[in-house]
């Protein structure tokens, strides 16, 4: 038997609580669901990890690869954990010999049992009902020819600050959901940022338990050289919170403080995040991209660095195909400038799903009506697949793809490995 079990001490996984940005990537990332979150931390449940680690390269900051030697019996519950602000210190060879593990059997559990887990997580992923996941096909890698991200160039505990010298409804004005167009101006800090990253605000203030807020994520709506060319400048598309998942009426914390900020307003900013959410920059790569609202940040980042480079004269681009959803056309951001990208530079497919007097359309039934085309790039390998935007989209999104391939005769385990372990298929959905 061995030995770390047998004298009751396992090594406990644990997150991070003052690095961690609740992105939600670990959750969805998990096999065994031993992941779980409340309001105020995301936590790990010691008695389902099995210490598989998928968990730990997907992470953009790092917070959730932290481990604590611990008596079984005394292993943090995850009611214990919802209440941390700081990670607890590891406990002493003296406390841990009080609670009747040697010294001998903590060094057993610190070796032993990530082993012993790597078999315990394949049995767990094995005893899975094979249901489908589209979380499993996301890649946790970057296309091959993505440029090196920076990322936690500045912590929650260290944000820097940025001017806010834009901010403007990207929607259509009148209507009650609103999504703002921000751009954030960093003087002289340095703040480097590519295409899919995204960046931490912290709203002043503090929460109902009186903490300090923690930061919400915005993905980069602007190229890899500012949203104004040269300047240390970055976009972003914020939405207004105004209704919360279950459709309840809520007021957002940082969403609607970023909406009203004021040119000449300083904001905290943390990051950048983001590791494989990455542009490939080869020539002749195609890219797919799959968006809901806010979901088009990202999209708009990386149209804009091929139209800018494409202006140069200096790259031969692929194919860029665009499948963007919102409820109605005034709630789709950008919707003005879209229409003026030239046909040949970009294939535009627009679903809204609350016109009144159509039917619905959603981003999927775009996907399956130009079946045949995203056939002809799955088949190429220098095709690349993003998606973005509602959570709910993604498995509908997913699937779709995987229907285009099987009726195209691919085989879909075959396309969709090679999607996620050559970086090509991005999942970022919230
Ligand atoms: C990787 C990543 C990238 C993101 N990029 C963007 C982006 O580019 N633009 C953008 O606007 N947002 C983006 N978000 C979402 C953003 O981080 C916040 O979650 C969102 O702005 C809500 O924050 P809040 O403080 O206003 O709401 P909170 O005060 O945190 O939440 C209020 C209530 O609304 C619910 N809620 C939270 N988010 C949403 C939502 N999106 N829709 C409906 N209900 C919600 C909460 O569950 C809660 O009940 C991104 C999130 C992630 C993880
Ligand atoms: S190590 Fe594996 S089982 Fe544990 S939380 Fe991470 S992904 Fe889940
Ligand atoms: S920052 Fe890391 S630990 Fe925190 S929610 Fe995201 S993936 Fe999980």
């Amino acid at each position: 038997m061995d030995m770390a079990v047998e004298a009751g001490v396992i090594k406990q996984h644990l997150i991070d609580p003052e690095i961690c940005i609740r992105c939600n990537t670990c959750e969805a990332t998990c096999p065994v669901n031993a992941i779980t979150h409340d309001d105020n931390n995301y936590v790990v449940r010691a008695d389902i990890c099995n210490g598989c680690m998928a968990c730990i390269s997907p992470c953009p900051t790092g917070s959730i690869d932290n481990w604590r030697t611990m008596p079984l019996v005394r292993a943090y519950s995850i009611e214990e954990q919802f209440t941390w602000e700081s990670l607890p210190a590891e406990l002493s060879t003296e406390e841990l010999e009080a609670a009747g593990v040697s010294a001998e059997a903590a060094g057993d559990a610190a070796a032993a049992v990530p082993a012993q887990t790597q078999a315990q997580a394949q049995a767990a992923v094995e005893s899975v009902e094979p249901v489908f996941n589209s979380a499993q096909y996301g890649a946790t890698v970057p296309p091959w020819s993505a440029a090196h991200a920076y990322t936690n160039l500045f912590a929650p505990k260290a944000p820097t600050t940025a001017t806010v010298v834009g901010n403007f409804n990207c929607t259509e004005a009148g209507f009650d959901s609103e999504t703002h167009h921000i751009v954030l101006d960093f003087g002289v800090v340095p703040f480097p940022v590519l295409e899919g990253q995204s960046i931490g605000i912290i709203a002043p203030g503090v929460d109902a338990i009186g903490k300090r807020h923690h930061a919400r994520q915005y993905s980069v709506a602007s190229p890899r050289n500012g949203e104004r060319p040269g300047y240390n400048n970055v976009s972003l598309t914020v939405k207004r919170v105004t209704e919360d998942h279950q459709g309840d009426p809520v007021r957002g914390v940082c969403s609607n403080y970023v909406c009203d900020l004021k040119v000449g307003d300083t904001v905290q900013v943390v990051g950048p995040f983001g590791t494989s959410f990455l542009m490939p920059n080869h020539p002749r790569s195609h890219i797919v991209m799959i968006c809901t609202g806010t979901g088009s940040a990202p999209m708009r980042a990386m149209t804009e660095w091929r139209r800018r480079l494409r202006k140069s004269g200096k790259f031969e681009g692929g194919k860029l195909m665009l499948f963007f959803g919102a409820r109605t056309q005034q709630e789709l951001p950008y919707f003005g400038p879209l229409q003026s990208l030239p046909k040949d530079f970009i294939d535009i497919n627009l679903a809204f799903s609350r016109t009144p007097g159509q039917p619905k359309r959603y981003v999927q039934d775009l996907m399956r009506e130009r079946a045949a085309d995203l056939a002809a790039l799955l088949k190429d390998g220098a095709s690349h697949f993003y998606v973005c935007g509602l959570k709910s989209m993604e498995e509908g999104v997913v699937l779709a793809l995987r229907d285009v391939a099987t009726e195209a005769g691919l085989d879909w385990d075959t396309v969709g490995a090679a999607l996620k372990r050559e970086g090509r298929l991005h999942l970022e959905t919230y």
